[in-house]
């Protein structure tokens, strides 16, 4: 595969950045000694997900002086908590501990960045990090200002898990209280959100477990979309695997939750009111806080970015990979993350080689389980065209509508094969 910068792939780089700094510095007599001219520039990753952990593995192993910034001792992964939430994997599968990368050198600070300022990173603790180029990589916030009534308090009742952690447990625990013949509710969001296919998954695994324990129990999904991902191929397999059981309202039949009572289980839209025994309110979403603060965002609440370098758009040095950011079609995935993060490392280490970075070829694959042997996909191919991260037409592909259940069976060993592989490249 040709490298992404001018340069061969693994030929020494002779990074410019701040040595030419440096020297310069030297050259008008301010002292700078030859021995510190050979520092290499630094760069701050700020997140240490599936896009940070990836940047500041590929900027590590390229010699540059990297540091992450990610306060939380584990990270809790997303892809397969639906699986947690219907009773059919254990949490422990989904955490990683970041000593892999610790004892390969990277050098990480265990608290959030809380701002920006003259080319430094701000700490929690008042101290600072100087940077050459910064990374963020902060994924999503929740907009808890969207739905009148659902706060971080209300969260408490009615459960999002959309960050994977004691919310998907609280989720999983309401489904094991709720009485044989209750009503789940999930509320899903309008575009773009964290993981397109996510509620559907959700939806379908909820549904199996209801389906095996609490048989007279219902799903409804209120969506505040008219169509979503995979869609036809959901709407297939809840037909022939959940008859009944599933029912999904669509924005323009009234699926859109505008207000809840997390006291009385209700959640209220433009059509009417609906009472759930358990109700997964999914909020719309934007990018983690640290990237507003640091003025990135633009008025969508998402991060623009340059589709060859993920520099922002908004601000110079500035690199935005991940969830947080938006630049095209790519959709919001652990998959795209991970492209991303490394499209991004090969493009700092070229700028700060002086070198010109070269266009990506970037691949996504959703993969959802519907049941425990019935897995379906979809896949991308994205480049720049226009600025923006466009698809390109015909490279990509979903699921056949009318495949036999071992086509449906192999795409769920894919998908674990796949999360099996991409945790081991980024933690292990
Ligand atoms: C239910 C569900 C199922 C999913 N299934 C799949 C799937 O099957 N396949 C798939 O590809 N994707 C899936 N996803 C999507 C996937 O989880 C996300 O797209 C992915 O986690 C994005 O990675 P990220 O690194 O951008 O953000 P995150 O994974 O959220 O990582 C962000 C990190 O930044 C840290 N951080 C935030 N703010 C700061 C700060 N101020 N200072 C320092 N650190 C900070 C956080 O602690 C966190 O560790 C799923 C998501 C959900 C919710």
């Amino acid at each position: 595969m040709p490298s992404p910068s001018g340069s061969p792939p693994g030929a020494p780089r002779h990074f410019t950045g701040r040595r030419t700094l440096l020297l310069a510095a030297g050259a008008a007599g301010l002292g700078a000694p030859a021995l510190l001219a050979q520092t290499p520039p630094r760069v701050v990753v700020v997140g240490g997900g599936f896009a940070g952990a990836t940047c500041a593995r590929d900027l590590a192993a390229a010699g540059l002086a990297v540091t992450l910034v990610e306060p939380r001792a584990e990270y809790v992964a997303c892809p397969f908590s639906n699986a947690v939430i219907a009773g059919l994997r254990q949490m422990e599968q989904q955490r990683f501990s970041y000593a892999a990368l610790e004892a390969n050198g990277l050098r990480r600070i265990a608290q959030p960045a809380t701002g920006l300022e003259d080319g430094r990173v701000l700490l929690a603790d008042g101290t600072t990090l100087p940077y050459d180029r910064l990374v963020l990589a902060p994924g999503i916030e929740l907009r808890f200002d969207a739905i009148t009534g659902y706060d971080a308090a209300a969260a408490g009742r009615m459960p999002h898990a959309w960050q994977a952690g004691p919310q998907t447990l609280l989720l999983r625990q309401q489904l094991e209280a709720m009485p044989d013949g209750g009503v789940v509710a999930i509320a899903a969001p309008a575009n773009p959100f964290r993981c397109p296919p996510g509620p559907y998954e959700r939806a379908s695994l909820i549904a199996h477990y209801l389906k095996t324990h609490k048989p007279r129990s219902k799903l409804l999904i209120l969506d505040a979309k008219d169509s979503f991902s995979k869609q036809r191929l959901f709407e297939a397999a809840w037909q022939a695997l959940y008859p009944g059981l599933i029912e999904w309202v669509s924005l323009s039949f009234g699926g859109n939750v505008t207000e809840v009572d997390a006291a009385e289980g209700v959640l209220v839209t433009e059509f009417g009111r609906h009472r759930a025994d358990v109700a997964n309110v999914i909020p719309p979403q934007r990018a983690g806080a640290i990237a507003r603060v640091a003025g990135v965002t633009d008025a969508s609440g998402w991060c623009p970015v340059d589709p060859v370098t993920f520099e922002s758009r908004l601000r110079p040095g500035v690199h935005v990979v991940g969830d947080a950011a938006i630049g095209g079609a790519m959709p919001k995935s652990a998959f795209t993350a991970n492209a991303q993060a490394r499209a991004c490392a090969a493009a700092v280490v070229a700028l700060l080689a002086g070198e010109t970075p070269r266009p990506p070829k970037l691949i996504n694959t959703c993969y959802s389980l519907l049941a425990p042997d019935y897995g379906i996909s979809i896949a991308g191919v994205y480049s720049p065209r226009n600025g923006l991260l466009a698809e390109v037409e015909g490279a990509g592909g979903i699921s056949p509508a009318d495949a036999p259940p071992e086509i449906r069976a192999a795409e769920a060993a894919h998908a674990e094969g796949w999360f099996r592989v991409i945790t081991q490249a980024v933690f292990g």
